[in-house]
This record gives C-alpha cells, sequence and structure tokens, in this order.
C-alpha cells in the first residue's frame, strides 16, 4: 500500500475509505451574496462556518493573514457592516491579484475602503506589529488532500514528510498571528487538511509551548455536521453531504 493511503488509513481507520470517496467527489459549494446587489461568490459552506467563528463586530480591526483567492475575506468584511477595518495579506503575488479582483468584484465602493490589500510574509506581523488586531483568521497553507486526491488519485509519490513540514510552517505562522493580535483579541486558525499532524498536533503544540499567553476558546454551538476534536472542529465531506474538510481551533489571547 502507499504511504498516503497508509496514513490515512491509520488515521480514520474504517471510516477512510468512505472519507476517501468523498474527498474525490464534487464539493458541496454555497453561492453566498455578502454584500446586496453585488455578486454572489461560490465558498465551501464550512469556510463560512470558519470564518463565522472569528465573531468580527463592527469596529473591530480584522487581519486575514493568508487571504487569497478571498472567500473568507468576504465573509469577514460583511461582518464589520461599514465599520472598523480589515488587512488582507497574501504572500503570492499571482494569488494577491485574485484577490484583488474578488475585493473589487463582491465589494461596494463603499465599504472597499475599509479593507487592505497587503503581501507580506505572514511570519513577519507578529514583530513589526504586535498587539495591534482584535481578531485574526489564520487560513493556513494546508496538505489539501481534497485537491491532491482530485489531482491524483493514487497519490503515488507523496510523504509523510509533507505534512510534517506543513505542520511547522502553520505553527510559525500561528506564532506570528498570535503575537500579532491584542490580548483579550481572538484568533481561528483554519486548515481544509484532514492530518491531524496539522490541526489538533498544530494547537497542541501552541498549547504545550505558549499556555501562559493563550486559551483554547471551544464555546461554539453544536451546528450540524461540526465534529469536536481535542482542540478544536472539523467538517468532514462524508457526514456533511459533501462540505469541507474545514478544521478550525478559535483561541483567544490571555496575556502579550
Ligand atoms: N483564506 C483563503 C480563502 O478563504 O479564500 C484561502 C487561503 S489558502 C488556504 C492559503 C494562502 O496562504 C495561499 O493563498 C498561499 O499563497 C498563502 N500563503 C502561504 N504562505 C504564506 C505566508 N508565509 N504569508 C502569507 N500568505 C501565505
Amino acid at each position: 500500500m502507499n504511504s498516503f493511503f497508509n496514513f490515512y488509513e491509520k488515521v480514520y481507520g474504517e471510516r477512510w475509505e468512505t472519507l476517501r470517496a468523498s474527498l474525490i467527489a464534487d464539493a458541496e459549494k454555497h453561492a453566498r451574496s455578502c454584500f446586496e446587489g453585488y455578486a454572489t461568490y461560490v465558498l465551501d459552506s464550512a469556510s463560512i462556518i470558519a470564518a463565522d467563528a472569528l465573531q468580527v463586530k463592527p469596529g473591530d480591526r480584522v487581519l486575514d493573514l493568508c487571504a487569497a483567492p478571498g472567500g473568507k475575506a468576504l465573509v469577514l468584511a460583511e461582518a464589520l457592516k461599514g465599520k472598523g477595518s480589515l488587512v488582507a495579506n497574501e504572500l503570492s503575488s499571482a494569488r494577491r491579484m485574485r484577490l484583488k479582483e474578488v475585493m473589487d468584484h463582491h465589494v461596494p465602493p463603499s465599504f472597499r475602503g475599509l479593507i487592505d490589500l497587503v503581501g507580506f510574509d505572514g511570519n513577519q506581523f507578529g514583530l513589526k506589529k504586535p498587539n495591534t488586531f482584535d481578531r485574526v483568521l489564520l487560513d493556513a497553507p494546508c496538505s489539501s488532500e481534497r485537491h491532491l486526491l482530485q489531482e491524483d488519485p493514487e497519490q503515488k509519490d507523496w510523504k509523510e514528510s509533507r505534512t510534517k513540514q506543513l505542520s511547522m510552517r502553520q505553527y510559525s505562522l500561528l506564532c506570528s498571528a498570535l503575537l500579532t493580535l491584542k490580548p483579550g483579541g481572538t484568533l481561528i486558525y483554519s486548515t481544509c487538511s484532514i492530518s491531524p499532524l496539522e490541526n489538533d498536533g498544530v494547537v497542541s503544540r501552541l498549547l504545550e509551548r505558549k499556555g501562559d499567553q493563550v486559551e483554547l476558546d471551544s464555546n461554539i454551538d453544536d451546528l450540524l455536521h461540526l465534529e469536536r476534536t481535542q482542540c478544536g472542529f472539523q467538517v468532514f465531506p462524508d457526514r456533511s453531504q459533501g462540505a469541507g474538510p474545514i478544521y478550525f481551533s478559535r483561541l483567544i489571547k490571555t496575556k502579550i
């Protein structure tokens, strides 16, 4: 058996076969109109749950650390209701152009002024802008198994080192996200991965190493299809009529 199937079968046991089939099948998508009269944006309904979990309110100073193509940034911008600010950051210039197109096309000019599109390495925010934002979304680069399997259902070249490396990149971005958050502020770390080395693995490491600065906030309603994990929540397409996968964890910064 190849290492990809071996790895995920060990994690998910008997569930793996149905989960694998659901990842290869078409995703469930939701056309969301964030701003009345403006074009709808098609995104996964599980992505909306993760972005909503940040609980953005009017007046907040919000950072979306890895923002392109921009589906979750639209949900955050909508929640500001015309008051506050959103910094939408994306490292890749090609993806940043896509992010700009999405914002220009889906956000009316009166709201567009609240959104600042920038192109930094997300790892720099912590040191350059400490204790700055009320809410931070880290929707991290991840294993994205659904895309992997849809591109190549065999995954013969996959190695476990891939998910380990991604978990390290995510941990580094998560530390930066925590530093740039104001004390008392809220952080959502999310991925579309189903690898436990990412997801709970990354949050557990943060809690072990920086547990004096951050706490879990798992006080989230038991929405349909939301499965609780050790440190967060997950939506899997085999039990959600095709939505997801998405993982998210909500964290509160307790001190500087
Ligand atoms: N939040 C987006 C949405 O809902 O449309 C999806 C974000 S995608 C999962 C992760 C993004 O992070 C990619 O666009 C990738 O180019 C970007 N990225 C990767 N490393 C980064 C870094 N160090 N700093 C900022 N962005 C980064």
